[in-house]
C-alpha cells in the first residue's frame, strides 16, 4: 500500500516507512492513497467467516502486496487472538465489546497489530527503541502489544501517582523487553522528555528510535477489523447497521470510516464525547474550536485537540457537507453519564464503563430522534472493571474481576524512578545502548 499526508508537502511512502516514521514530516497524518473495495461475495458469505478469518481477508485487501499471505496469516492469528463478541443489551440495542484483550480496552488491536508489524519489518540483527509518554491506556496497551518481541525494546514514561493501581501494575510488571520509568512528574513532563529525545542527535545516533503512537497507521488498520465482524454477527437481523462509537481522539471511528470505504454497508456513523465536545460541536456549526481538555470520568476521551481530525476531513473529502451527514455527534456530561450506566444496569442488567455508557447515550438519543428500525451497535471500549471505583459507587454493587486481572494485581511492580530532567533519561538510555553492543 501506498501512503500520503493529509498535509500533502512530502512525497508518498510505503507501510514499513509510515509505520517507523508515524508521523511524516510536514506534521500531516498518513493515510492510504487507495482504499480498495472488497468483493460481494465477502459480504455475502461473512456470516460464515470467524474473526480471524474477516480479520485477514480485510488486512489482505489494504495492504495489497505488502506481506506475504502466510505471513500475514500469521501475524493476523497472532494479534487478533481474542474475541469481539456483540451483545444485545435491549431491543435493537447492542455493546460490541471490544475490552476482552489483555488490557481490557480496544487499543489491544492497534498495540498488537502494530507490534507483530514491526517485527516483521525489523532485519536481521537490527534493533528499535520505542519510547512512549502515557497517561495510562496507551502504554499499557503498547506494552502488552509488544511483549516478547525479539529486536524490540520499550520504555515508558509515566507521571508517579498520577495513574491508576490497575494501570500502574499494567504498565510495571512486564518485564522482558518493557521497562516503566516512574517520573516524578506530569504527563506532560513524561511527553517532553520523550519529545527531546527523538530530537536528541547523539542518543539518536546510538539508538533506532521510533514511538507507538496512537496516530500510527499501523494501530488504525486493526481498528477497522471489527467492524465488519460485528456486521457478520448481527447479518441475521436483516436491519441497516448504526455504530455509535465513543471517541476522544477519533482513531476509533476513522477505523470504522475505513472499513465503510471498503464496501461494508453501514447505515450511519454516530461519534459521542464527554465534554470534550469539539467535533459534536464541529458537526452541529461547522465551527472547529480545540481547546485545552477537561477532566471527565471518561477519562480516556478527555482530548481537546482530537489527532485524528485531519484524517475524519480526508475521508469525506475535506467537505463538511459530507462529514456532518454521515456523522451525527452527539456529547454528555458526567452526570448524564453516570445516569445513563444506572439506567441501563437498572433495566437491563448490563453493566457499562463511563466510555461505554456514553456512546450509549448517543444511540439511544440517535434512535429517538429518527425513529429509525435499526441494527443499533455502540463500541464497548473498555471493561467497566477498570473504572471499578466509578461503577462501584454509581451502581452500588461489586463487579467481579476477569481471572488475568487478578493475576495482574499480584504482580511485583518493577519501575525505575526518574526526575523531570531530560538528561537523566539520555544518561539511562545511553547506558542501555552501550550494555546491549
Ligand atoms: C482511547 C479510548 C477511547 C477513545 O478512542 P479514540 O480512538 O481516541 O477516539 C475511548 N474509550 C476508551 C476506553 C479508550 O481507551
Amino acid at each position: 500500500m501506498k501512503l500520503y499526508s493529509t498535509n500533502k508537502q512530502v512525497p508518498e511512502v510505503g507501510l514499513k516507512e509510515a509505520l517507523f516514521r508515524g508521523l511524516p514530516a510536514d506534521n500531516g497524518l498518513y493515510m492510504p492513497t487507495e482504499i480498495p473495495s472488497l468483493p460481494s461475495s465477502f459480504f455475502e458469505n461473512i456470516e460464515n467467516l470467524s474473526f480471524k478469518e474477516i480479520a485477514f481477508e480485510v488486512a489482505k485487501t489494504l495492504l495489497q502486496n505488502d506481506i506475504a499471505e502466510d505471513k500475514l496469516k500469521t501475524i493476523i492469528d497472532d494479534a487478533v487472538n481474542f474475541d469481539a463478541p456483540v451483545v444485545k443489551v435491549k431491543d435493537n440495542k447492542h455493546v460490541l465489546e471490544l475490552f476482552h484483550g489483555p488490557t481490557l480496552a480496544f487499543k489491544d488491536f492497534g498495540g498488537r497489530f502494530m507490534g507483530r508489524i514491526m517485527q516483521h519489518y525489523l532485519e536481521e540483527g537490527e534493533r528499535v527503541h520505542i519510547l512512549v509518554a502515557t497517561s495510562g491506556d496507551t502504554g499499557s496497551a503498547v506494552a502488552q502489544g509488544f511483549l516478547g518481541m525479539d529486536g524490540i525494546d520499550v520504555t515508558i514514561l509515566y507521571p508517579k501517582g498520577k495513574v491508576s493501581f490497575i494501570q500502574e501494575q499494567q504498565l510495571t510488571t512486564n518485564g522482558q523487553n518493557i521497562k516503566a520509568l516512574e517520573i516524578d512528574g506530569t504527563f506532560d513532563d513524561c511527553q517532553r522528555m520523550v519529545k527531546e529525545a527523538f530530537l536528541d542527535k547523539e542518543l539518536n545516533a546510538h539508538l533506532h528510535l521510533t514511538s507507538a503512537n496512537s496516530i500510527n497507521i499501523c494501530r488504525l488498520i486493526p481498528q477497522s477489523f471489527y467492524y465488519f465482524y460485528a456486521y457478520a454477527q448481527t447479518k441475521a437481523l436483516g436491519k441497516p447497521v448504526v455504530f455509535c462509537t465513543p471517541s476522544g481522539n477519533f482513531g476509533n471511528l476513522c477505523g470504522g470510516l475505513i472499513a465503510e470505504r471498503m464496501g461494508l454497508p453501514i447505515h450511519q456513523f454516530i461519534a459521542s464525547t464527554n465534554a470534550n465536545d469539539i467535533v459534536p460541536t464541529y458537526l452541529k456549526t461547522k465551527e472547529f474550536t480545540p481547546r485545552p481538555s477537561v477532566k471527565t470520568l471518561s477519562n480516556a476521551m478527555d482530548v481537546g485537540n482530537p489527532s485524528n481530525f485531519p484524517r475524519l476531513m480526508a475521508l469525506h473529502e475535506d467537505s463538511y457537507e459530507k462529514v456532518s451527514s454521515r456523522i451525527k455527534g452527539y456529547a454528555y456530561n458526567d452526570e448524564q453519564t453516570l445516569e445513563k450506566m444506572k439506567e441501563v444496569y437498572q433495566e437491563s442488567a448490563y453493566v457499562m464503563c463511563p466510555h461505554t455508557a456514553v456512546g450509549y447515550y448517543g444511540l439511544e438519543d440517535y434512535l429517538k430522534e429518527t425513529k429509525e428500525d435499526v441494527t443499533g451497535i455502540v463500541l464497548g471500549t473498555a471493561h467497566p472493571v477498570k473504572f471499578k471505583d466509578i461503577v462501584e459507587d454509581n451502581l452500588s454493587k461489586e463487579i467481579e474481576m476477569p481471572q488475568r486481572l487478578k493475576e495482574l494485581i499480584e504482580r511485583e511492580k518493577q519501575a525505575i524512578s526518574m526526575g523531570t530532567e531530560f538528561s537523566e533519561l539520555k544518561e539511562y538510555l545511553l547506558e542501555m545502548a552501550m550494555s546491549q553492543k
